[in-house]
C-alpha cells in the first residue's frame, strides 16, 4: 500500500482501500468522497481518475503518474474524465444531471473506464438525486462515480445506499505546520509565516500552502474576518458584530466559506472547554482558551446553532447579510 496513492498525503484508509479495491478488480460503481472544504477531496478523485485508467496497472506503485494516460489526466485532457459542479448557481439542476448522464452509454475514448465526478454533490437539488438515482442503479460496467461533498448527511439515503463513502482525514494545526517546512515550496518563509498559514487552514493542506505563497488570498481575509467575528459574538459585543459583519461584502460561495471558518473557530473554543489537544483554527491555544473562559458552554452552543442556522440562510437565499446577521445577534442573546 506504502506505494500507492502515494501524492495523497496520510489518508492511509482512504489509500489501501482503493488500493486493494483496484487490484482485486472489486471496485465500486459509486464512491462518496467527503470533508471539510480544502481536505483534498479532489486530489483523491484525481489520483483514483489517474489508477483506474493508468497503463501500467500491474506496477507496484500506481497510478504511475508517469504513463501517457496519467500524464493526460494531470493536464486535464482525458475525456472520459467529466466533472459537474453548480459554478456560481445554488445548486446542482436536474438538467446538469441529465446532461452528465446522457453520455453514459458512449464507450471510454481511450481506456477502459468513465469517471464522473459530481464537486458539491450535496448541492444537488431532490430532483437531481434522483436523476442521478437512475444511473446509479445500473451503470455500464466501465462507468465509476465520485460524489464529492462536505456533508452527506445532505444526500438522499437511497444515493448514499449505492455509494460507498471514503472520509477525508483533517490534519492538526502542529501537523500542517511540519508538513509546510519540509515543503520545497515553502523555502524561505519565517516561522510566524508558516505558523500563521497553519493556523488558518483549518486541517487544511492545501489551504495552507495557498496562504502561504499567495499572502493577498481572499481564504486568508475571510478566514481572518470569521475569526473576528466569533470573538465579538463570545465577547457580548453583539452590536459591534453587526456592525462588523454588515460592513462584509462577499458573494454567496465566500458566504459560505466565512460561515464555514467562523464554525471551525468556534468548534475550537468549545473544545477549549473539554482541554482538547488539536486546534484547528487558533495558532495559539491560549486565545482559543481566553475567549471560551468569559462564556458559559450553553451561550456558545447556541452562538454555533445561530451560526449554522446563518449559513443555511445564505446557502439557500442569498440573503442579506445584514438580514441574516440581525437574526443571528437576536439568537445569540
Ligand atoms: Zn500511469
Amino acid at each position: 500500500m506504502d506505494n500507492c496513492f502515494n501524492r495523497v498525503i496520510g489518508n492511509g484508509s482512504i489509500r489501501s482501500l482503493m488500493s486493494s479495491h483496484i487490484k482485486n478488480k472489486t471496485l465500486s460503481h459509486a464512491y462518496i468522497i467527503e470533508g471539510a472544504k480544502g481536505s483534498g477531496k479532489r486530489t483523491i478523485a484525481k489520483e483514483i481518475c489517474k489508477a483506474v485508467c493508468c497503463e501500467n496497472r500491474n506496477a507496484d506503485t500506481f497510478p504511475c503518474n508517469s504513463c501517457r494516460s496519467c500524464m493526460r489526466i494531470e493536464e486535464g485532457l482525458n475525456t472520459d474524465i467529466m466533472t459537474v459542479n453548480r459554478g456560481e448557481k445554488a445548486s446542482i439542476q436536474v438538467e446538469d444531471i441529465r446532461e452528465l448522464c446522457q453520455t453514459m452509454g458512449y464507450y471510454p475514448d481511450d481506456g477502459d473506464a468513465k469517471v464522473y465526478i459530481i464537486e458539491e454533490a450535496d448541492k444537488m437539488t431532490p430532483a437531481a438525486q434522483n436523476a442521478l438515482l437512475l444511473s446509479l442503479e445500473e451503470p455500464p460496467s466501465y462507468v465509476i462515480f465520485l460524489l464529492l461533498t462536505e456533508d452527506s448527511s445532505f444526500l438522499l439515503e437511497t444515493v448514499r445506499s449505492r455509494a460507498q463513502t471514503l472520509k477525508t482525514e483533517l490534519f492538526s494545526t502542529s501537523f500542517v505546520a511540519d508538513w509546510l517546512r519540509s515543503n520545497p515550496k515553502c523555502k524561505g518563509f519565517d516561522v510566524a509565516e508558516i505558523q500563521n498559514a497553519a493556523s488558518v487552514s483549518r486541517g487544511s493542506l492545501g489551504t495552507a500552502l495557498s496562504v502561504l505563497l499567495d499572502k493577498s488570498s481572499k481564504s486568508a481575509s475571510i478566514s481572518e474576518n470569521a475569526g473576528k467575528l466569533v470573538e465579538l459574538l463570545c465577547s457580548d459585543k453583539r452590536s459591534d458584530a453587526i456592525i462588523f459583519a454588515s460592513g462584509i461584502k462577499y458573494s454567496r460561495v465566500e458566504f459560505e466559506e466565512f460561515f464555514d471558518d467562523a464554525l471551525f473557530a468556534l468548534r475550537d473554543i468549545i473544545a477549549t472547554k473539554f482541554n482538547a489537544e488539536d486546534s484547528l483554527y487558533f495558532a495559539d491555544e491560549e486565545v482559543a482558551a481566553g475567549i471560551a473562559s468569559r462564556q458559559k458552554l450553553s451561550k456558545l452552543s447556541k452562538i454555533y446553532d445561530a451560526l449554522v442556522a446563518a449559513k443555511e440562510d445564505i446557502t439557500k437565499n442569498n440573503a442579506q447579510i445584514y438580514a441574516v446577521m440581525t437574526t443571528l445577534a437576536a439568537l445569540s442573546v
